[in-house]
């Protein structure tokens, strides 16, 4: 398809959006059952019944514009999700891996929130009043999740102090006392 007009590029990115939450759709219920914590995996959950929810104000938008909803691959959110997939497989349960899953989760509301703040401007800029509240909506969904989840990785990720560099110094300092005054020095 070509890409001349605003319009154009309205569709255009309408379409990758599109693509990208029926990948989220599919890809919510497996982060969700890598997740250790009770918290982070509720928060997929909630993230999944949501993003359902976006797939149908997206339909509405197309609807709304005489076009047929189609998808258009969304390369971006697909590597996102294939990086996500690649830690799952390289990690067991863990916090650790929660805190990955948490940082790959934020990556891909990040993308979403740059989509749907664009896809919202060109609604505004054609008159697409409907879009755009449409695309309002998601769009302060996207923005509470990424917050939610920042919240999630401070308040849920208790990681072991030996997985911090102050716990591997005190460990270390531990286990040979000679260098316990180095250690605390370094504080
Ligand atoms: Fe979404
Ligand atoms: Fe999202």
């Amino acid at each position: 398809m070509k890409v001349e007009t605003l319009r154009d590029l309205y569709v255009d990115v309408l379409k990758d959006l599109y693509d990208a939450e029926n990948k989220i759709v599919k890809a919510l219920p497996k982060l969700a059952k890598a997740a250790s914590s009770a918290e982070l995996q509720q928060g997929f959950q909630e993230h999944l019944e949501q993003s359902k929810g976006h797939v149908e104000r997206l339909e509405e938008v197309f609807q709304d514009l005489g076009v047929p909803a189609k998808r258009k691959k969304c390369k971006a959110i697909e590597d996102l999700l294939e990086e996500g997939k690649e830690l799952m497989e390289a990690n067991s349960h863990s916090e650790v891996l929660d805190a990955g899953l948490i940082a790959a989760a934020q990556k891909v509301e990040h993308y979403e929130i740059a989509s749907y703040g664009s896809a919202r401007t060109y609604a505004e800029l054609l008159g697409e009043d409907q879009a755009v509240a449409l695309l309002e909506q998601t769009l302060e969904e996207e923005k509470q999740t990424d917050e939610k989840l920042s919240q999630l990785a401070t308040s849920q990720i208790d990681i072991e102090p030996k997985d911090t560099v102050a716990g591997q110094r005190e460990s270390i300092a531990r286990k040979h006392p000679a260098v316990r005054a180095g250690a605390q020095g370094t504080k």
